[in-house]
């Protein structure tokens, strides 16, 4: 799960990481009241208003602006809620936005070079170990310093049983190359912020950039946070942290219902039991010609209305031009599915308009194949994979 970056903010300093502060806000009135609130806070008297959304490279896009005076914060809010912000990480028509964080201006004047650099924390799949990314070079070009000069970016790997060790996190602080208070600085907020990363049950955190000020503190200025998906239960208060506009709405809906749907941009749809079958189902649509439409784990009780349910959602995209129902009964047997697949397409009535290929495999097989058969619905029902796959291909 994705937070907004003054959500995550606000995580970050519940467990002692320095930010920038800001308060978020949905409209000019409420932006100038979040500014007068921040002086009075902080004796600020310039603003840097961000655009709210699910998505990096705001600054490059004008979704980051400076605001000197609150006549300047009023216009910029004013402007910056309701566009259609694109950057180089958001859909090519943009994306809208609702909320724009009002934040101290930390970048103070006179400040000849600002200090930016980049800190990432994420699991490194290969060691199967979390480790710290990090590099002096932060700011709006990271991208190109990983392609141009990977030299630049450290890594430092914590091991699982022993934690973020106190002489690590002073390694980062001087590969960074700070001396005296932003020295200590650097060494509070990677402890802080491993601290976070843990307790939040996070996935990813990348502060880019984080800053050094003029006057040696060490602040956050932006935050992604990415919130491990597995872990939410242990976290109840974090739910209200989604942001259902910013998600695909099928896969909202789908969690509703309890199924795991993932909506990719392919032809045909599919619904199948178990995730390994479904990755196996995706290469066999690929193999006939086809690109999976979702990917769809009806799970073991793949009764009636769970397969309504998943017909409803497949539908939705309308670049559905055939569905592939590949199910295997172990536990649930076979006979039941095609029941509840012959049930569920009388239930859609008219909303099917594409051809539906099941392939029934298990327990009561042969006995499934002949309700699918017997049905009069425009099912074709096969028993082999291969055999699927060719009607798959047939039907494009
Ligand atoms: P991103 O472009 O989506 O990564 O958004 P960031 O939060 O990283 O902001 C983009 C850029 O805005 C940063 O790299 C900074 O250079 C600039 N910026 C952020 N906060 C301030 C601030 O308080 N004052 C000034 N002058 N610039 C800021
Ligand atoms: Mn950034």
């Amino acid at each position: 799960m994705n937070l907004h970056e003054y959500q995550g903010k606000d995580l970050l300093a519940d467990f002692g990481v320095g930010i920038q502060r800001g308060i978020v806000a949905n409209n000019k009135a409420e932006a100038v009241d979040a500014a007068k609130k921040l002086t009075a806070d902080t004796g600020t008297s310039w603003y840097v208003v961000k655009a709210q959304i699910h998505a990096g490279g705001r600054g490059k896009g004008g979704g980051v602006k400076l605001a000197k005076n609150l006549t300047e914060l009023e216009t910029i809010a004013d402007q910056i809620i309701g566009m259609q912000l694109i950057t180089p990480q958001t859909p090519p028509e943009g994306k809208k936005v609702n909320k724009v964080l009002v934040a101290e201006d930390v970048y103070y004047p006179g400040d000849s070079e600002p200090n930016e650099y980049y800190v990432s924390v994420l699991l490194n799949r290969e060691t199967g170990r979390n480790m710290i990314m990090y590099s002096t070079e932060g700011g709006m070009d990271i991208e190109q310093v990983a392609e141009n000069t990977p030299e630049l970016i450290f890594t430092e790997e914590i091991h699982p049983a022993h934690g973020l060790q106190s002489f690590q996190a002073r390694k980062v602080a001087f590969n960074l190359g700070l001396s005296g208070i932003a020295f200590k600085g650097m060494v509070k907020f990677i402890t802080a912020l491993y601290k976070a990363y843990v307790g939040a049950d996070a996935s990813l955190f990348e502060i880019n950039p984080v800053l050094k000020t003029s006057d040696d503190k060490i602040l956050a200025v932006d935050a992604k946070v990415t919130l491990d998906e597995n872990a939410l239960f242990r976290h109840k208060d974090y739910e209200d942290l989604r942001d259902l506009s910013e998600e695909n709405i099928t896969e909202v809906e789908a969690r509703e219902v309890g199924l795991n749907y993932v909506a990719l941009d392919g032809n045909v749809g599919c619904m199948v039991n178990g995730a390994g079958l479904a990755m196996a189902t995706m290469d066999l649509i690929k193999q006939s010609g086809g690109s999976p439409a979702n990917f769809l784990d009806v799970g073991g009780t793949a009764d009636a209305a769970r397969v309504e349910s998943a017909f409803r959602l497949i539908l939705k995209d309308p670049n559905v031009e055939a569905i592939l129902v590949n199910i295997f009964g172990g536990i649930v047997r076979c006979d039941r599915v095609a029941q509840g697949v012959v049930d569920a397409y009388k239930n859609l009535g008219d909303a099917i308009k594409v051809p539906i290929i099941v392939r029934l495999q298990g327990t009561n097989a042969d006995l499934a194949k002949k309700l699918i058969d017997e049905s009069g619905l425009n099912v074709l029902s096969a028993t082999a994979f291969e055999e699927a796959a060719k009607k798959v291909k047939e039907a494009l």
